[in-house]
């Protein structure tokens, strides 16, 4: 038990810890996409019983695989702007990675089983409303092809009591991930001044993680020896994921450094939600009292992240070929006592910051790219044209901020749209005005947009039926709603896992024309797959 004692893990990424073992786990679901596409597993209707238990037994944490020694990672992080010292897995523990069948390589974690030495004063447990939202948050993000990691297995165990507002049962989470590197695990070395382990982490990520190979492209010289194109890589990576959740109308929450993948991965799943109506200033964690996290902040704050990210890499960067000097690694830079102006030290951290600023530079360009990209895709356009933004996609947020309507409602309803009836675009929209305080102004104003958006497609010759193929592809019929996620953890509690297997379905196929019995669900039935009148 004492290799769980809470305390400082110094010099080191992680530590060895082994799960809790837990009475009587119940296996709640299995994502059969991720077993089968990520994992290669059999299809799980073809189990022997053996095999089952054996399962349930790896993902209950009851079994350690031989030859396989699990692990917690340590990081730290900036939370809510300040940095908060050492935080690490304290629920979170890894069991090992696998290699599928396209020779790529994740690393499977359990979340919930129990204490690590990064607990702190928690119990290092989850419960059925946290690992839930994860299960289903993940394969959603995932269907919607935006980059996340992934989960394979939701257990309950309803022996193990945790203490939250009131007494609740545990649960437990199988996920996954290329990589759980964070900005933290940089960050945590960088403020302990370990100056050698933060070198072979940033190492092992440039040969380990990335891949020498997808930094070797000669675009990349400008960024500099190997660190400064790892810290692009970062960035634009970030940038696309932070695009993806502008374009889908998903609010992360916590975006503290230590909830940052250095692969651009949604992780930590929280007190995360799909946007209902447009409202940029959505803030969707009640302890977020600023709004640091808001929907319309997002793409700011990978941005301050990044940077938080790239102090813990100027030295690297900067250093050049004098990266493996020993006196680069013990920090005793050799003109440092003498009249040097500027110092060799001055020269290092003057050279990383040269192309940080360079590579940051980008991030607002490579955003914007991506985020055109995707709401071109929406709007059912073949192209993008440099106008797009101003003319189409800013007028039209801001006519939905307005007259307070659904975000995912209004794309998918425009995806039968036609160019070619005399419909007038009044009747088209009306059943989406019902939160408009004023009906009349919301008409007229949406039908300025209307007819600029329809001259948009009538330019392109775009053609009625194959547009509302491609833009039913993109423009989800079923969205993760808090209020679904609520539902689903409800009934849960109670017993019924059937929900969770369906509407994790559901979350799977988010572009598929769901039939549901509205008499099926309390609350807002008919709103439960994104239905909405028809059209
Ligand atoms: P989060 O806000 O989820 O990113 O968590 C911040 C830190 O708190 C991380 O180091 C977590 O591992 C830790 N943490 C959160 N909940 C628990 C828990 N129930 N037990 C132990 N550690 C926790
Ligand atoms: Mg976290
Ligand atoms: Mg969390």
């Amino acid at each position: 038990e004492s290799q769980r004692t809470s305390r400082p893990i110094k010099k080191a990424a992680f530590t060895y810890v082994v799960p809790e073992p837990v009475k009587e786990p119940k296996l709640l679901a299995i994502a059969e996409k991720t077993a089968k596409e990520i994992l290669n597993l059999e299809e799980i209707n073809n189990w022997s019983e053996e095999q089952k238990t054996e399962f349930l037994e790896v993902v209950s944490g009851n079994r350690i695989v031989k030859g396989t020694f699990p692990w917690a990672h340590c990081y730290g992080g900036h939370q809510f702007g300040f940095f908060a010292g050492q935080l690490g897995d304290g629920r979170v523990i890894s069991l090992f990675e696998a290699i599928n069948d396209k020779n790529e390589r994740w690393e499977l974690q359990l979340k919930g089983v129990g204490k690590t030495p990064f607990s702190r004063a928690a119990d290092g447990l989850a419960v059925l409303r946290s690992s839930i939202r994860e299960f289903l948050g993940s394969e959603a993000m995932a269907a919607l092809d935006v980059p996340t990691t992934r989960v394979l297995s939701i257990v309950h165990t309803p022996k193990r009591m945790v203490q939250r507002e009131v007494l609740e049962t545990g649960s437990i989470v199988c996920r996954l991930s290329p990589s759980w590197i964070r900005f933290g695990s940089f960050e945590i070395f960088f403020y302990r001044m370990e100056r050698k382990q933060l070198r072979s982490l940033t190492d092992f990520v440039v040969e380990e993680v990335y891949g020498l190979k997808s930094l070797e492209n000669p675009e990349y010289e400008k960024y500099g020896n190997r660190y400064g194109r790892l810290f692009n890589q970062i960035s634009r990576k970030t940038a696309r994921m932070v695009a993806h959740w502008q374009a889908i109308g998903f609010c992360h929450g916590v975006m503290n450094t230590d909830n940052m993948s250095i692969l651009g991965l949604t992780i930590d799943y929280g007190p995360f939600a799909f946007l209902d109506i447009y409202d940029s200033n959505w803030i969707c964690n009640h302890s977020d009292y600023e709004g640091r996290y808001s929907f319309r902040n997002q793409p700011t704050a990978c941005l301050w992240n990044l940077l938080k990210l790239s102090h813990t890499f100027q030295e690297l960067i900067g250093a050049g070929d004098e990266v493996d000097k020993q006196w680069f690694l013990d920090a005793n830079y050799p003109n440092e006592k003498g009249n040097d102006f500027p110092s060799m030290k001055d020269k290092i951290i003057r050279k990383g910051k040269e192309i940080i600023d360079l590579v940051l530079g980008e991030f607002q360009e490579i955003f914007l790219e991506e985020y055109e990209k995707i709401m071109m895709k929406k709007l059912g356009f073949q192209t993008l044209q440099q106008t797009d933004l101003e003319i189409i996609i800013t007028p039209l947020l801001n006519f939905l901020a307005t007259h307070l309507v659904d975000y995912h409602h209004f794309f998918r309803l425009l995806c039968s749209f036609s160019t070619t009836t005399s419909n007038s675009s009044s009747i088209f929209i009306k059943d989406l005005l019902t939160r408009s305080v004023d009906l009349e102004k919301a008409l007229s104003d949406f039908n300025s947009w209307f007819e600029i958006y329809k001259q948009r497609l009538i330019s392109e010759d775009s053609n009625d039926l194959n547009r509302s193929i491609k833009m039913k592809q993109i423009n989800p019929k079923f969205v993760l709603r808090n209020w679904i996620a609520e539902e689903v953890i409800k009934r849960v509690e109670r017993g019924d896992s059937e929900i969770l297997k369906r509407v994790l379905q559901m979350c799977e196929n988010p572009f598929k024309e769901w039939g549901v019995d509205p008499s099926e669900f309390q609350q807002e039935a008919a709103r439960f797959c994104g239905d909405v009148p028809a059209v």
